[in-house]
């Protein structure tokens, strides 16, 4: 019998998707959460054990993890959570360590980990060779389980405190976050300026959906950091991606590789993005953009 403890943020769809992969691993299931809320004391789900924390930093919750490590063959997160704490873990407890995993398959005693290379182009597929295993997953690649019932969770002992946390000041952020959106609204350098992205915040709210973009719109400072979507930004899978005035890198395309459906407008037919798009708009986006509005706003009205 297979044991696998789940780490995870205070995220129920995240959640949700670690205890759909644990339900392949194994058939006892253990979770720590790390959370802001201090009053918090029950986590989503039927777990075996469960337990909390307010301790957001990682050098300070890792002794605690591997002291519960000893017991189990599966240890998994997700996310950047996953990305901090995965590889020391694996190291610590001399541990297979598989990373970024989008799939996992079962047949007979055998697993097998899933995980996208050269930007999404290929994907590479791996078998642990040690009795422990490491795994991180990339959010939004699983069907969240649906979490049935609660389990009341003890606090996490944290020993041997080597940073200490002053302040956490969270970002403001308006809507869905992109990596729970199911339709983004992208824009590049082509875009123009913060002017122009009023423009795609509007049509993101038509369609529900969340803003993201290059990094040349983030390095150019007409939208923060945090939307940025690519290699070295957050990786997407909405079910709709319109990328407006953007070119189509590799490094951009990295991020969007599991997005199913993508819209390119572009007024450069020769735009890489094309090849990556299922529909493609030759425009400029200022002349586009106003008549795509009025459409949906039409279809919407239509609709009620
Ligand atoms: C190590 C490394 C990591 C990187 N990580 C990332 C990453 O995570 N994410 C990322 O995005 N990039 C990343 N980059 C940068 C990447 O290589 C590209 O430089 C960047 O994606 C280009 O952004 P862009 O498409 O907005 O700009 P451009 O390549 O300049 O393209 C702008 C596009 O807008 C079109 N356009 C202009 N005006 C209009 C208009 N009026 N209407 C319609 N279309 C118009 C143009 O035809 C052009 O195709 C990385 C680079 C490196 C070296």
């Amino acid at each position: 019998m297979k044991k696998v403890l789940v780490i995870s943020n205070d995220n129920v769809k995240r959640i949700g998707e670690l205890k759909s992969v644990a339900k392949i691993l194994g058939d006892i299931h253990e979770i720590i959460v790390i959370t802001l809320d201090k009053n918090k004391k029950q986590i989503k789900g039927e777990w075996e054990k469960a337990w909390i924390t307010n301790e957001m930093i990682g050098a300070n919750i890792i002794e605690s993890i591997i002291e519960l490590s000893n017991s189990v063959d599966y240890i998994i997160s997700s996310g950047d959570l996953g990305l901090s704490i995965s590889p020391i873990l694996s190291v610590k407890i001399d541990a297979s360590l598989i990373t970024e995993v989008t799939d996992v398959e079962k047949s007979d005693d055998t697993i097998i980990f899933v995980h996208p290379i050269y930007g999404g182009k290929a994907i590479a597929k791996y078998k642990a060779k040690k009795d422990k295993v490491v795994v991180s997953l990339r959010e939004n690649y699983f069907d969240p389980d649906p979490l049935e019932g609660e389990t009341e969770a003890e606090e996490l002992l944290i020993k041997n405190k080597k940073v200490e946390l002053l302040e956490v000041k969270m970002e403001a952020t308006e809507g869905i976050s992109l990596e729970d959106a199911s339709v983004i609204v992208s824009g590049g350098r082509g875009i123009g300026g913060k002017d122009g992205f009023k423009e795609l915040f509007e049509l993101a709210k038509l369609l529900d959906g969340a803003v993201g973009a290059s990094r040349a719109a983030v390095d150019a400072g007409w939208v923060p950091n945090s939307l940025q979507i690519g290699q070295t930004g957050t990786v997407v899978a909405p079910d709709l991606y319109i990328a407006i005035g953007i070119s189509g890198a590799t490094q951009h395309l990295a991020g969007i590789s599991n997005a199913k459906i993508v819209v390119a407008i572009n007024k450069d037919e020769e735009a890489p993005i094309f090849s990556r798009a299922r529909y493609g708009i030759v425009a400029d986006w200022k002349e586009f953009l106003p008549i795509f509005k009025e459409k949906i706003k039409q279809l919407k009205e239509n609709e009620q």
